[in-house]
């Protein structure tokens, strides 16, 4: 079959051919159907500073394929599989926990301390074939079509952000930067009862989709965000949540100047390099509340996602901007240069059945 490969530490992928996976006794062996491109899989095109403290982080063996965020059919299972079968459409969780350790065995799979990293740490879904423990497969209910499938696991990530910064009726929240992540707040975050959302990039293509969705949007490069927040938000002087999405340290060294006093952070980005904050003013003094994400908890956040799905209460595809097969795999790393919100790999390859 042919995938999108990451060879090596330089920069751009392959599309080649590898051998079709087989599953070993744990795991099932799944048709792709749709896949997405993560900021993950972009910092490995271009193998930057990100890339390699990931990689390091998560045991990365070259080559490998890329891709972690799909949905597909079950066609076989292992000898061992004892709660999915063949037939069941399917997304997967990318963080696999160990199941043994500290965090596994008091309900926090989520961030556990072995934790390894699909599409990273072994082969991921950039092709018409992958396989998966079924211990990470979450089954999608009717209602959710493969294409919203391949959204939950990043989507995941924005309900999770919304609920750890306990949003109230009527919440002021400023949401810094307006990728696919930061767009699902903008969405989710107002389904759960947030007043105004203040949405910040410097990408005028995503900040009208942004402003589309319901943000109020400020380009951080054409004026003092800090100053308009602080007038917008008169009556408390700041907003009550910042949910930072951007990843850029500058980013994080302004984040605290626009929350109010007793306001909550929480943070999804992750900066390369190390970050300057007056603690004491902009933390103790602020009497500000923190909190890091990474991923989604399992399975919590799923289901409450696809709760929303089939509710009718978001549409994930709306987040969608454009379409590609593998093949078509350098256009469509093209295209986020130029301007994307979500990308969707269809596989329509039909599994490459000729070549196997
Ligand atoms: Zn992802
Ligand atoms: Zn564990």
């Amino acid at each position: 079959m042919k995938a999108v490969v990451k060879s090596g530490t330089g920069v751009g992928l392959e599309y080649k051919d590898i051998p079709k996976p087989v599953p070993t006794s744990n795991e099932v062996l799944i048709e792709v159907k749709v896949a997405s491109i993560c900021g993950t899989d972009i910092n490995y095109y271009n193998w930057n500073q990100s890339a390699k403290d990931f990689g390091e982080s998560f045991d990365i063996k070259f080559p490998f394929v890329i891709g972690h965020e799909f949905s597909g059919t079950i066609i076989e299972v292992g000898s061992a599989v004892t709660t999915r079968f063949v037939g069941q459409r399917v997304a997967i969780e990318t963080h696999i926990p160990c199941g043994k350790c500290f965090q596994c065995e008091n309900g926090e799979a989520h961030n556990c301390a072995n934790m390894s990293v699909y599409g990273t740490s072994c082969n991921g879904c950039f092709a018409p074939y992958a396989v998966a423990d079924e211990k990470i497969t979450f089954v999608l209910p009717d209602e959710v079509s493969f294409e919203e499938g391949a959204l939950l696991e990043p989507s995941g990530v924005a309900i999770r952000a919304v609920e750890e910064a306990k949003i109230q009726p009527g919440d002021t929240l400023v949401i810094n930067g307006c990728g696919p992540i930061g767009m699902f707040v903008v969405m989710i975050a107002l389904v759960s009862g947030a007043g105004r959302i203040i949405a910040i990039d410097m990408d005028e293509y995503r900040l009208r989709m942004a402003e589309k969705m319901g943000a109020i949007t400020l380009n951080f490069t054409k004026c003092n965000t800090v100053e308009e927040i602080q007038k917008l938000t008169k009556d408390r002087n700041g907003a009550d949540v910042v949910i930072e999405t951007s990843g850029s340290e500058k980013a994080y060294e302004t984040i605290f100047d626009m929350i109010r006093l007793e306001g909550r952070i929480v943070t999804v980005g992750n900066p390369s390099g190390f970050v300057n904050i007056n603690w004491t003013r902009n933390v103790n003094l602020k009497g500000a509340s923190i909190k890091g994400i990474f991923g989604r908890r399992i399975w919590s956040t799923w289901h409450h996602l696809t709760s929303l799905i089939t509710a009718k209460r978001v549409n994930l595809l709306d987040v969608v901007t454009h379409r590609f097969s593998f093949a078509e795999y350098e256009e469509a790393f093209q295209q986020i240069k130029v301007g994307a919100g979500k990308i969707l790999f269809i596989n329509d390859t039909k599994g490459n059945k000729d070549d196997g």
